[in-house]
């Protein structure tokens, strides 16, 4: 079973996942951390997309789709799969239904983030992210235990390279031209559960975890 998280960057998407993942037994891919793991053990891959990452740009669809189908590979599929970041293209989209169809999986939901502007700039501002781990942290609504290290790996903290002012712009202007499209696609299929995402954390969780469980009992008694 395959749950999508849709949504602007700083939506949520990625500390929504991670939640979801423990409580129910999911597993979560983001394709950005994918690509960072990449860029930071300096593989092809990691050279191959540093420039796109740094500037907020989209990878190529064929690149993104190949990396995600190693990674569902692995095999390790929990209760489910979080897709955290893919797809954000409508091509990303139809590859994604061609792997789905190949494997007899089964789309469960589309959790569509939906925040104001003016919050996901502010929590793109204060965001720092973990180098080794990939946990996500905000300056003022989810700081680590002690300052600047990660709860759970106690690596130091770092701004993102593309969480810079002008990287923030293009990527909220990426969204708009080619993820937003998403929201009507998904939603043609019956398929797109809308969040109110500009709340804390954990109101938005508990939004969140309703639809899941909604959906979740539909797509198991569908079969
Ligand atoms: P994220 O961590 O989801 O915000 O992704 C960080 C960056 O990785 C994005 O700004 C893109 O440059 C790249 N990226 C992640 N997922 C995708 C995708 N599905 N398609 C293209 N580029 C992606």
């Amino acid at each position: 079973m395959i749950w999508i998280f849709l949504g602007a960057p700083g939506a949520g998407k990625g500390t929504q996942a991670e939640r979801l993942q423990g409580d129910f037994g999911f597993v979560q891919i983001s394709t950005g951390e994918l690509l960072r793991e990449a860029m930071r053990a300096g593989t092809q891959l990691g050279k191959t997309v540093q420039e796109y990452v740094t500037r907020g740009e989209l990878v190529p669809d064929d690149l993104v789709a190949a990396v995600l189908r190693e990674r569902l590979a692995y095999g390790d599929m929990g209760n489910g799969v979080i897709l955290d970041g893919f797809p954000r293209t409508v091509r990303q989209a139809e590859i994604l239904e061609g792997i789905l169809d190949k494997h007899c999986w089964k789309l469960c939901g589309v959790l569509y983030l939906e925040a104001a502007e003016e919050v996901v700039q502010e929590r793109l501002g204060g965001r720092r992210n973990c180098p080794q781990c990939g946990a996500n942290y905000h300056v003022v609504t989810l700081p680590p235990k002690v300052e600047g290290r990660c709860d759970r790996c106690g690596a130091e903290l770092v701004i993102r390279p593309d969480d810079t002012p002008e990287a923030i712009r293009n990527r909220l202007e990426v969204y708009h031209r080619q993820t937003e499209p998403l929201v009507a696609f998904y939603d043609q299929r019956g398929m797109l559960e809308r969040i109110d995402a500009s709340g804390e954390v954990e109101q938005v969780y508990r939004s969140v975890k309703e639809a899941v469980s909604r959906r979740w009992r539909q797509c198991l008694a569908d079969g």
